[in-house]
């Protein structure tokens, strides 16, 4: 089989599993190329009981985004693997539970634009079919949506689609690459979210959104980040 995409509406069926028994397992662990969103940092650092900050320093290397010109992080490989998860073995994924949104989402992409008009969020599918992967010979067929809810996507998702609202913003207002500083508060909100908390009660980052300093000690990590988000866009981007 050569490597192909095809499109996919939520409501299309795909035959696809992946298991233990297929002489691919782990494969798909072992090239690594793995983008992680500000929501998959607080899973994966929650798993491992790490701060963001230890998180960061431990298995993730940031670089600007050629495209989006915005601080992006990927999971560093495993040291002198090649290209290996840091989190494979050969049982399978340590952090199953708390796998990134993209590990979860494969071998389906998901792609969403927002209308200017309506506000209105449309998704879109590719099924991405690789050689070396044998979960599409399995007859197993199940329809998009059935796989974002068995994969439990959707709370990824409503964590990361503000992450799109930004790049849009920016993009709207011509902003072309992020100054130093901008760019270190940028990954500070965005993925160093204990990080951000400290600066946000120390220096009051948050009295803009009229939330108090002790308030911001016990907020949940998912409402921090939605108040990051929002820190980035008002103070930022100054929209
Ligand atoms: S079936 Fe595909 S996704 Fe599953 S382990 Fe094999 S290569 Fe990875
Ligand atoms: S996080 Fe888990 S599922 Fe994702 S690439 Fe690493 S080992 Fe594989």
């Amino acid at each position: 089989m050569d490597n192909e995409t095809l499109p996919l509406l939520i409501s299309d069926s795909f035959d696809f599993d992946c298991n233990t028994r297929l002489s691919c397992f782990n494969e798909c662990c072992k090239d690594l190329n793995q983008f992680l969103t500000p929501y998959d940092i607080i899973r994966l650092k929650k798993n491992l009981n790490l701060t963001s900050g230890e998180f960061l320093k431990t298995y993730t290397q940031s670089h600007t985004g050629p495209e989006s010109g915005l601080p992006v992080v990927t999971l560093k490989p495993k040291e002198n693997s090649g290209w290996l998860c840091p989190f494979v073995t050969d049982a399978g994924c340590l952090v199953y539970e708390d796998r990134p949104a993209s590990c979860r989402t494969y071998p389906l992409a998901r792609m969403i634009s927002k209308s200017r008009e309506s506000g209105e969020i449309t998704e879109r599918y590719v099924l991405i079919k690789e050689s070396h992967c044998k979960g599409h010979c399995v007859k197993k067929s199940q329809t998009v949506s059935v796989w974002n809810r068995d994969q439990e996507i959707d709370e990824y998702n409503r964590m990361n689609d503000p992450m799109m609202e930004i790049i849009s913003i920016k993009n709207r207002l011509n902003i072309k690459a992020l100054d130093e500083k901008t760019g270190y508060f940028f990954y500070t909100a965005c993925y160093d979210l204990d990080n951000f908390r400290k600066n946000a009660v120390a220096n009051g980052l948050l009295d803009v959104f009229s939330v108090k300093r002790d308030d911001v000690l016990t907020l949940e990590d998912e409402k921090l980040l939605l108040l990051a988000y929002n820190w980035v866009v008002k103070i930022l981007f100054k929209v």
